[in-house]
C-alpha cells in the first residue's frame, strides 16, 4: 500500500464521522436510504449540524431545507468561499456518495479553526437538499433555490406516494413561504469547491486515488409517454394491434445504439424507468411511460442524438399506430471547472507528492448549478469498480484522506486570496 503524504487534516475525525453518519437511514450492512426531506434526512442533518457547530461554524437551516454552517470572515462584504455536496441518498444508496463532500468540508473548517486560520471572506458549509432527484424526480433542489433557478410548478411535483414538495418541505421543517422574497445576490460567492466520489471506473483503471475534475457533462432528462390501445392478448390478430410496450421496446434498442455509434465518445444514454398500464399478461400494453437519460460533454453531439431519438419516436409512434407526448425534465448543458482552481489544485497536489489525472464528470453534482454563479472545482475520490448508487460503493479511508487534504489545501489558499478571487 502507497504511503499516504503527512496530512494536516484529522484523518480519524473525518472517518469517525462518515461511518456514523452512515448509521441513520442504513440498510443491511453498508447500504444508505436517506431519501430527500425524509424522517432519516432530517435526522442526518441535525447530526451534521452539530459537528458544523463543533467546527466553529454558526449553522442554520434555510428556506430550501439546505443546511449551512458559516465561518465568519473579517470583512463580511467579500465573496463566500463555499465548500459541500449532499446527504441526501437514493433509495439503494451508498454511504460515501456526497456524504464525502460535506463531511470533509466540515473537518477542512475544523482543521482551519482549530489552527487559528484567519481569512477576508466568510468560508460556507453547505448540505444541499435533494441532490439526488429520485424522489420527486427532479434533482439539485437545494442548491437551485439557493441559488434562485427553481421552477414555477417546482414545489407541486409529487412522489410516490403522492406527497407534494410543499408538504414534504413543510413536514421537514421549511416554511416554502421563505421562498417569496428570496432572491440570490450575484456575486455574493467566489468560488464553490466539491469533494466527491467519481462514481465511476476511470481512477480505479488509472490505479489512481484521487482525480481532477475539468468539468461536468450535464444530463438531457425526458419522460416518454406512448399510447395505444388495450385489447385481449388472445384474441386481437398481431396486425391490429397497438402496443405502447413493444413500441417503446424498439425506441429503447434505438437509443442504446444511436449514443454507441461513436465509439470513442463518452456519450451514454439510459432508460431507467418504466410503467406499463394496465401492466397485466393476458391485456395489450396500452400506455406506457419511461424515462430518458442523455449524457454528452460535447453538446452538439448530444443535440443532434436527441434529434435521432425524437424521430425514431415519432417514426416508431406511426409504424404501431401508437401517440406519444414527451415531457422535458431536465436539460442541462456541459459545465467547465475554472482553470484557476484546477490549477490551484494542480500545484496543492504536487506540493503533497501527488500527481492527480484530470477527468470529466458523467453524473451530475451540485457544482453543476454553482457552475452558473461562481467559479468552480471538483475533486474526485476513487471507488471501488466505479460502483455508486448501490449499497456496495466503496471508498477507501486513504483514499477520502488524500482528498480532503487535497480540498483543504486549495480551501486555505483560495481563502487567503487578499485580493479577492481572479475573474
Ligand atoms: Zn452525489
Amino acid at each position: 500500500m502507497p504511503t499516504l503524504p503527512h496530512t494536516q487534516i484529522n484523518a480519524e475525525r473525518l472517518h469517525t464521522r462518515i461511518q456514523e453518519l452512515a448509521q441513520i437511514g442504513r440498510i443491511g450492512e453498508t447500504g444508505v436510504c436517506r431519501l430527500a426531506l425524509s424522517k432519516e434526512d432530517r435526522e442526518g442533518v441535525e447530526l451534521v449540524k452539530s459537528w458544523m457547530e463543533e467546527a466553529g461554524m454558526e449553522a442554520f437551516i434555510d428556506p430550501f431545507a439546505n443546511l449551512v454552517g458559516v465561518k465568519r470572515g473579517s470583512q463580511p462584504e467579500a465573496p463566500v468561499l463555499m465548500l459541500g455536496s449532499h446527504i441526501d441518498s437514493q433509495p439503494y444508496g451508498g454511504r460515501y456518495d456526497g456524504a464525502i463532500g460535506v463531511l470533509g468540508a466540515i473537518e477542512v473548517v475544523q482543521r482551519l479553526s482549530e489552527q487559528g486560520f484567519s481569512h477576508a471572506g466568510d468560508i460556507e458549509v453547505v448540505a444541499f437538499c435533494d441532490e439526488e432527484g429520485c424522489r420527486f424526480n427532479k434533482g439539485l433542489f437545494g442548491v437551485r433555490g439557493m441559488t434562485g433557478k427553481l421552477e414555477a410548478d417546482e414545489l407541486d411535483r409529487a412522489d410516490k406516494n403522492g406527497l407534494t414538495r410543499r408538504e414534504a418541505l413543510i413536514q421537514f421543517g421549511c416554511d416554502p413561504a421563505g421562498f417569496e422574497g428570496y432572491s440570490f445576490r450575484e456575486g455574493r460567492i467566489g468560488a464553490f469547491l466539491e469533494l466527491h466520489i467519481e462514481q465511476g471506473p476511470v481512477l480505479e483503471s488509472l490505479d489512481e486515488p484521487i482525480g481532477i475534475v475539468t468539468g461536468i457533462s450535464g444530463p438531457l432528462w425526458l419522460t416518454v409517454e406512448l399510447t395505444g390501445f388495450a385489447g385481449h392478448a388472445g384474441s386481437v390478430p398481431m396486425s391490429m394491434r397497438h402496443d405502447a410496450l413493444l413500441g417503446s421496446a424498439k425506441i429503447i434498442v434505438a437509443l442504446n445504439e444511436l449514443v454507441q455509434r461513436n465509439p470513442g465518445a463518452p456519450t451514454v444514454g439510459t432508460v431507467g424507468s418504466l410503467a406499463v398500464f394496465p401492466d397485466s399478461r393476458n391485456i395489450i400494453p396500452e400506455k406506457v411511460s419511461f424515462t430518458v437519460d442523455l449524457r454528452d460533454i460535447d453538446l452538439m453531439r448530444r443535440n443532434a442524438l436527441e434529434a435521432e431519438l425524437l424521430s425514431v419516436i415519432e417514426n416508431v409512434s406511426m409504424e404501431h399506430g401508437l401517440t406519444y407526448t414527451i415531457r422535458e425534465d431536465t436539460n442541462s448543458e456541459p459545465r467547465y471547472c475554472a482553470e484557476w482552481i484546477k490549477e490551484t489544485l494542480r500545484e496543492e497536489a504536487k506540493e503533497m507528492g501527488v500527481t492527480p489525472p484530470e477527468l470529466m464528470s458523467g453524473p451530475f453534482h451540485d457544482s453543476l448549478t454553482m457552475s452558473y454563479v461562481c467559479d468552480y472545482g471538483m475533486i474526485f475520490v476513487r471507488c471501488l469498480e466505479g460502483i455508486s448508487h448501490n449499497p456496495k460503493e466503496y471508498a477507501s479511508p486513504n483514499d477520502i484522506t488524500l482528498g480532503t487534504e487535497l480540498l483543504y489545501r486549495a480551501a486555505r489558499r483560495i481563502a487567503a486570496l487578499e485580493g479577492g478571487f481572479p475573474l
